[in-house]
């Protein structure tokens, strides 16, 4: 095989390495990264919290409200019981039903208040609720996709390191150097193909000779603008 089409293969083999390890460190980052479903089970469980909180200041409230209701019976028991005749003492009793009925009357509107806030926070905990079961069942696609993904690229990056391994060696060494030297400089293309006399590589047009040379393949011809090592199948 002629050096430039060992070469050709090497480029081609170290290109996909190259796309393919990039991918697999992207793939690997997607699948270390549950933010979106630590993030909607974080709403869901602050959602829960404000509705268990808006309850228990209902279920301090009733209790309070049934304590002063019991307080206001035994008020209205000893006024209107017949048994109790002191004009004062009667006077007294009205005041403080009159206070106690001040103490219940607020506590029953605030206790609607939570009525509705209560309804809301339960439709946004269940908005929430909804919204961590699609962002769960969604996550469980994603890492099914990625991790076959990461599975299909950690195979085909391990047949490509075989096929360089094996290539690598029949290479020239002096050629080998200028080869990655090239790769590590030229944006990971040490090869390039020349089309309509023109370098692929950089766009630069070149001479006839320099294409005929390129088609002909026995010498390694080098572009004089970028460097890099030319073919033409054409
Ligand atoms: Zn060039």
């Amino acid at each position: 095989m002629k050096p430039i089409d060992l070469l050709r293969q090497l480029q081609e083999v170290d290109s996909r390495l190259d796309a393919d390890r990039a991918r697999l460190v992207e793939v690997v980052a997607e699948l270390a990264d549950r933010s979106a479903v630590d993030d909607a089970r974080r709403e869901r469980d602050v959602r829960a919290v404000t509705l268990k909180q808006i309850e228990a200041e209902q279920r301090d409230l009733e209790l309070e409200i049934e304590t002063f209701r019991a307080q206001l019976t035994a008020i209205e028991n000893k006024l209107y019981g017949g048994r109790v005749g002191d004009a004062k003492e009667l006077t007294n009793l009205n005041r403080e039903a009159g206070q106690v009925r001040g103490l219940i009357s607020p506590r029953e509107d605030r206790l609607l208040q939570l009525f509705e806030a209560a309804d809301e926070a339960s439709a946004t905990l269940a908005a929430a609720e909804a919204r961590l079961g699609e962002v769960e069942a969604a996550r469980r696609m994603d890492e099914a996709r990625l991790g076959a993904e990461r599975d299909t690229l950690s195979g085909a990056i391990g047949v490509d390191e075989t096929t360089q391994a094996s290539g690598r060696p029949q290479v020239a060494p002096a050629t080998l150097r200028t080869y990655d030297h090239l790769r590590r400089t030229r944006g990971g293309l040490a090869v390039a193909e020349v089309r309509q006399r023109t370098c692929q590589g950089c766009r630069i047009s070149l001479t006839i000779s320099e294409e005929q040379r390129a088609r002909h393949g026995d010498s390694l011809v080098i572009c004089q603008s970028c460097g890099r090592i030319l073919y033409a199948t054409s």
